[in-house]
């Protein structure tokens, strides 16, 4: 344990974020890192706990808590408080292959389930991850590594995000060549072209792919497996197939208008903005621009906080965003406890810049949209809703349904509405050449601990076999396909 009365000594502190008026000129990130003396002061918060909920995965009551990918959290909080950097890197690096990016993106069921957020503000778990592995790359600490020996075997994983990348981190450390084919003319799935540059910056995607190339991981972008290449040929040229595709087709909204000019998935948004800010810092004008628009956020996620920050960055004229669920407690439910997932009311980054610009929190709860309406040009003008509340009628199933509130119906003035309201699946093409099972939500079919699919030798992993979800969870299925694939190439596996 750090230190026995660290707990009582020292409250949460967490970076600041540079102020809203400042950032949201810029594409770079948003926080204040922590210093390394106020890190060793956070580090000493925790208590070593008999029974750490943060560090393991669990399930209670159907939903999950603690870090998916069992990081040792209490133990690389000791070393930081002891100064012992390196032995901290050591201990991170033996669960997670990317700290660089769940240490900035990671929401950090850790967090919620720290035994310390029961009676007080938890241990700031996810900025002492990000300080270590930082200072293991300001150190040089963090060098290539290639495997000492080849086994001969060759592995093709599809897709590059962090799913594939942790697969291909851990086949390769086990000596196989891995070659990583990816459609995308970069690297990094929804690392590079979801998540946009101020959470994380893809200099930092770029300098993973770069020590990963030089410990011997063939990159191949441009390439469509199922189009460019035919799947078929993924499972004869190589020994063992993992299919880390994501979950790429977006959720639409079929109501009356919703072909009309100006309506744009979320990720088609986001994607054109960071491939033009890469390319020409956004000179070139191939991006979706919301420049003095009316902008319309439909899905009050993540995905849509980062729309809304886009948005805000492009100079948008005004701003709302629109949630069908109704507003969450403030404080955890009854029926929400410790150590689950908070489902509570929170300001995010882009709807703290949005109040900052236009006064107020910009979502609207319990919203419904009905109709887009568009000019003569077919270009998109009003979008038309009504308010809704969801009630549990007597006798029905217990699950509370939608109800329209008459009289509430409002339009709204809308250039550019942006749709964020998740995704349904893997897309079918390249499953079906391989003669995947898909699953009833669409998904791969592929058993979560062994990841193998109906056809001998390919593995589904991440988003693609578990649907819309996180980078740390992606991580988690990368590491565990290729524990599996691994095995089933050698017989036996050390992998994790
Ligand atoms: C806008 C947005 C923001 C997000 N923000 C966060 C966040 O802050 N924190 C967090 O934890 N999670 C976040 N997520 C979720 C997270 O990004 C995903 O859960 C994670 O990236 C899934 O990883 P993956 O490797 O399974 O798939 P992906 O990252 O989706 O990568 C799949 C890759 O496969 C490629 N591909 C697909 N088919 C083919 C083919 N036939 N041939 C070649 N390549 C192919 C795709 O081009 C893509 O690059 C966000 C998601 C979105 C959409
Ligand atoms: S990966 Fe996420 S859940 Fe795990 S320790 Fe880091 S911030 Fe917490």
């Amino acid at each position: 344990m750090a230190k026995p009365t660290g707990f009582l000594e020292f409250t949460r502190e967490t970076p600041a974020l540079r102020p809203p008026e400042q950032r949201i000129r810029d594409w770079l990130p948003l926080q204040i890192p922590l210093t390394d003396s106020g890190l060793k002061d956070q580090g000493a918060r925790c208590m070593d706990c008999g029974v750490p909920f943060c560090h393991k995965s669990s399930s209670y009551q159907g939903a999950s808590s603690g870090c998916p990918i069992n990081n040792l959290i209490p133990e690389w909080n000791d070393l930081v408080y002891r100064g012992r950097w390196q032995e901290a890197l050591d201990r991170l690096m033996k669960t997670n292959n990317f700290p660089e990016f769940t240490g900035r993106v990671c929401p950090a069921p850790c967090e919620a389930s720290c035994t310390l957020g029961l009676d007080a503000p938890p241990v700031t778990i996810k900025n002492i991850e990000y300080a270590i592995i930082e200072k293991g790359f300001s150190e040089g600490w963090i060098t290539a590594q290639p495997p000492q020996t080849r086994t001969g075997k060759k592995v093709a994983i599809v897709g590059s995000g962090p799913a594939g990348l942790a697969c291909a981190d851990q086949l390769n450390r086990a000596g196989h060549a891995v070659t990583v084919f990816e459609r995308a003319d970069r690297i990094g799935g929804l690392l590079t072209y979801g998540i946009p540059n101020m959470k994380l910056e893809k200099h930092i995607v770029d300098r993973r792919i770069g020590l990963m190339a030089a410990e011997g991981i063939t990159f191949v972008t441009g390439v469509e497996i199922g189009r460019d290449i035919p799947a078929g040929r993924m499972t004869s040229d190589f020994d063992a197939l993992v299919l880390c595709t994501g979950a790429t087709r977006p959720r639409n909204l079929p109501v009356p208008g919703a072909s009309l000019s100006g309506i744009q998935f979320a990720v088609d948004f986001l994607q054109a903005n960071t491939e033009s800010l890469l390319n020409a810092n956004l000179a070139d004008g191939e991006f979706i621009s919301a420049a003095g628009k009316d902008v319309i956020v439909i899905g009050g996620g993540d995905t849509g906080t980062d729309c809304v920050a886009t948005a805000i960055r492009h100079q948008c004229r005004s701003l709302a965003q629109f949630e069908i669920m109704p507003q969450p407690p403030l404080n955890r439910a009854p029926d929400n406890p410790w150590p689950q997932w908070p489902k509570v009311y929170k300001l995010d980054y882009g709807q703290e810049e949005a109040a900052a610009l236009y006064g107020s929190d910009p979502r609207r709860y319990g919203v419904l949209t009905k109709e887009f309406i568009g000019d003569e040009k077919g270009q998109l003008q009003e979008v038309h809703t009504i308010e809704v509340d969801w009630v549990v009628s007597p006798g029905g199933s217990g699950r509370p349904a939608m109800r329209e509130i008459p009289g509430t119906e409002k339009v709204w003035p809308a250039q550019l509405v942006l749709l964020a309201m998740g995704f349904l699946g893997p897309e079918d093409g390249l499953l079906a050449q391989l003669a995947v099972e898909q699953d009833g939500r669409s998904n791969a079919k592929a058993a979560y601990g062994t990841f193998n699919t109906n056809i001998d030798g390919v593995f589904a992993a991440g988003d693609a076999r578990r649907g819309q979800s996180l980078v740390v969870w992606a991580i988690n299925e990368g590491r565990g396909a290729a524990r599996e694939c691994d095995r089933y190439l050698m017989g036996e596996t050390d992998l994790p």
